[in-house]
């Protein structure tokens, strides 16, 4: 395989994982380091990388905290969603909760 399929192939990668939000069960598992980005296992505390105190936060809660997400099965969801794609429950009053707290 050449090293322009593989760029190729890593960037659809990307553009999926991106597409799809990893997924709440891949996230619980990964934390990202706030000072090179780097991924490592939720369980680690120091990041790979470059050594660094790694944060508390789940990649996952980071997301979650930053985007809507279902309340009762946690499902992120667009903001622009009114019901969890998952489990039909109603989000339109937690958008409205984080419209309230205002935005970044
Ligand atoms: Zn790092
Ligand atoms: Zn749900």
């Amino acid at each position: 395989m050449t090293a322009e399929r593989l760029e190729h192939l890593d960037r659809v990668r990307q553009e999926s994982m991106d597409f799809y939000g990893f997924g709440p069960r891949a996230m619980r598992r990964l934390k990202v380091c706030a000072h090179c980005g780097a991924m490592s296992p939720s369980c680690e505390w120091f990041c790979r990388q470059c050594g660094k105190r790694l944060p508390r936060d789940t990649l996952f809660q980071l997301y979650k905290s930053r985007h809507k997400s279902c309340p009762t099965c946690e499902t992120v969801v667009a903001a622009s969603y009114h019901y969890c794609p998952q489990c039909g429950t109603v989000l339109e009053r937690l958008g409205e909760a984080l419209a309230e707290g205002g935005e970044e």
